[in-house]
């Protein structure tokens, strides 16, 4: 574990450095309150610090104070190294954010030890932080595919089409289903239909750009955003997306499966500005529209009638080969 002594010293320094060393630390050394403050402001810079107090530039304190105002980065574990041994001194150390404190001369034995309890805190946060990401990743995210769940990709496409208003460009809002993802699961069974949702949401994510999102919206239903998407590619790209699950065969546990899907396709600047549930609508017809088209297909949803592209290909069902 990476360690930051700063010490003007230089004899002390080497003393400490030493020390360290021995007991396994990777030890970064500065002389001056203002190298330790950027060593700590590092992305991968130390989270344990002996600091001294007196030091040229920034103190000890001072430097506790400033890593205490930054909120943003992870905890620095600081312990201050004193020669003053006075209760209000240590109550000024503790009070500018130190963790710890130890009266020079250090004895080796307890400098270690109480390093290792700054290491026991910080191994805290970390699980605390992991804990925290686990949630919000859960909060977020659908739990058979992994993608954005529904709330996630709400919020995602609100914020989309405001930027794209603001800035004059345009959003396409893409709503897929599955064709007649019900007979997966009452021919292959459930676990079988699963797989095959974890399938589909992968070939959708491969089929997007890194910046457009891709949601499971309902059971079957994913919702796709392309971000910033030029209004003349949109239908193209989407037709990609369709051929993306209708062309490839999905392996299953029980043998190899086709499926389709159909999609119904949105381009905000088409629409002006209207609340995010009216578009999400209108697309939920357009998708109706691409289902008693005889499903496979695309259908555009437009603010006057609905255009069509060309023919779909050939209406198609679950087709399972044995
Ligand atoms: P259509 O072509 O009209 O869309 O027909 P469909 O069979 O796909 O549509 P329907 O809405 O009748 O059926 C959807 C099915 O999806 C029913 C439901 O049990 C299934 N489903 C929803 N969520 C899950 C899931 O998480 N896992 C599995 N295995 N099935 C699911
Ligand atoms: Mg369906
Ligand atoms: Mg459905």
């Amino acid at each position: 574990m990476k360690i930051l002594i700063a010490d003007d010293e230089a004899l002390s320094r080497r003393l400490l450095e030493r020390t360290l060393d021995r007991a396994g630390y990777e030890v970064v050394a500065v002389e001056n309150g203002k190298q330790a403050l950027e060593q700590l402001s590092k992305p991968e810079g130390p989270r344990l610090a002996l600091l001294d107090w007196v030091m040229p530039e920034l103190d000890g304190p001072g430097v506790c104070r400033a890593v205490r105002t930054r909120s943003e980065q992870t905890y620095v574990y600081m312990v201050l190294l004193t020669s003053k041994g006075s209760k209000e001194e240590t109550v000024l150390g503790l009070e500018s954010g130190a963790d710890d404190y130890l009266t020079k001369p250090f004895n080796a034995e307890e400098l270690r030890a109480r390093l290792r309890v700054g290491e026991r805190i910080l191994l805290l946060e970390d699980r605390l932080v992991e804990a925290r990401e686990n949630m919000r990743f859960r909060a977020t995210h659908d739990q058979l595919t992994s993608l954005l769940n529904r709330g996630a990709i709400m919020d995602l496409l609100a914020r989309e089409l405001h930027r794209s208003h603001r800035e004059q460009k345009s959003t396409a809002i893409l709503l897929g289903d599955v064709d007649h993802f019900k007979l997966v699961n009452d021919t292959l069974g459930h676990v079988v239909g699963d797989e095959v949702l974890i399938e589909i949401a992968n070939r959708l994510l491969a089929a997007v750009r890194s910046y457009d999102f891709v949601g499971r919206y309902g059971g079957e239903e994913f919702l796709v955003v392309l971000n910033n998407c030029d209004p003349a590619f949109a239908p193209g790209r989407a037709e990609e997306i369709r051929k993306s699950i209708s062309n490839l065969v999905i392996q299953t546990a029980k043998g190899p499966l086709t499926l389709t899907m159909s999609l119904g396709l949105l381009l905000s600047s088409e629409w002006g500005k209207k609340p995010i549930e009216e578009l999400l609508h209108e697309v939920d017809i357009a998708l109706y529209e691409a289902k008693a088209a005889g499903r496979d297909c695309l259908r555009i949803s437009k603010p006057s009638t609905a255009v069509e592209l060309p023919p779909a290909t050939l209406p198609q069902s679950v087709r399972l080969r044995h």
